[in-house]
């Protein structure tokens, strides 16, 4: 099973190392985008392509530029899925929603729509900062529509309650935890133990370097077992990486394989 990051933003591969770090999430956005405010297309389409070539694994790659490489550049192989972000306006397919306070609720439930359709899981941010994220809100949107709730990534999950764990562990919706990430915002430490105990698929991912260090999911491990020794076993730590997110994205490796061998 090769490396699969579960969670990644190319386009903003090139704001390393210009973010700052230990700040609260909001006011971390807001320099963000003064960051981006004079990037053109060609900045964010740069930036995607360092990302790339920075990136060890297959990625779920989340963006809202539309700044991915087309289907036949010499880029675009094997290695990633290009889900576009939807923010305040509809994006083409595939798409998924960026978040609960950026994305409106009738957006946030036609790109999962989108998503179930194209058969790709649906991914969202969701509880990473604190308690008013939440799960409750999201499974809101969909209260008559249940069943779109299914094979999905939330994305951090800092503030998941113990009920929200068990019904994601229910219906295959895994927790895609960020170890640089969640260090550089200084989120509170995880309870990896009611994470394990609920049965809930764990992903881990690199996020973007807008806040982490590397696109390698190698590091990402290397991070979480100097902070947190005993949270994981190294089998456990690999299959987060391999098996776990394969689990999710098998059918649309084989799919994105299957197209860009297309002439
Ligand atoms: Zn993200």
């Amino acid at each position: 099973m090769p490396l699969i990051n579960a969670h990644c933003h190319l386009e903003l591969t090139n704001l390393a190392g210009k973010l700052p770090r230990n700040k609260p999430f909001f006011e971390w956005l807001t320099e963000l985008r003064k960051q981006v405010a004079t990037w053109t297309k060609e900045d964010y389409q740069a930036s995607y392509r360092k990302g790339l070539e920075l990136s060890t694994a297959f990625v779920y790659d989340v963006g809202n530029q539309i700044s991915e490489p087309t289907l036949h550049s010499p880029l675009s192989t094997l290695h990633f899925i290009a889900m576009h972000e939807v923010i305040k306006q509809p994006m083409p397919e595939p798409c998924t929603p960026h978040s609960l306070y950026a994305t409106p609720p009738e957006l946030i439930k036609q790109s999962v729509k989108s998503c179930v359709k194209a058969g790709i899981p649906w991914s969202i941010h969701l509880a990473e900062f604190d308690e008013s994220d939440r799960f409750s809100d999201f499974l809101d949107i969909f209260k008559d529509e249940p069943e779109l709730v299914k094979n999905g990534f939330i994305i951090h999950g800092n503030f998941l309650t113990e009920s929200d764990l068990h019904f994601m562990a229910n219906n295959d919706i895994a927790l895609v935890h960020c170890p640089q990430s969640h260090e550089w915002f200084g989120h509170k430490d995880p309870d990896f133990e009611m994470w394990k105990k609920s049965g809930v698929d764990i992903c881990i991912a690199t996020d973007s370097l807008a806040s982490a260090e590397s696109l390698d999911l190698m590091e990402q491990v290397k991070t979480l077992f100097r902070r947190y020794p005993n949270a994981f076993t190294q089998e456990e730590a690999m299959a987060a990486i391999t098996s776990v997110p394969g689990k999710y994205l098998e059918k649309t490796m084989r799919s994105v394989a299957a197209r860009s061998m297309c002439p």
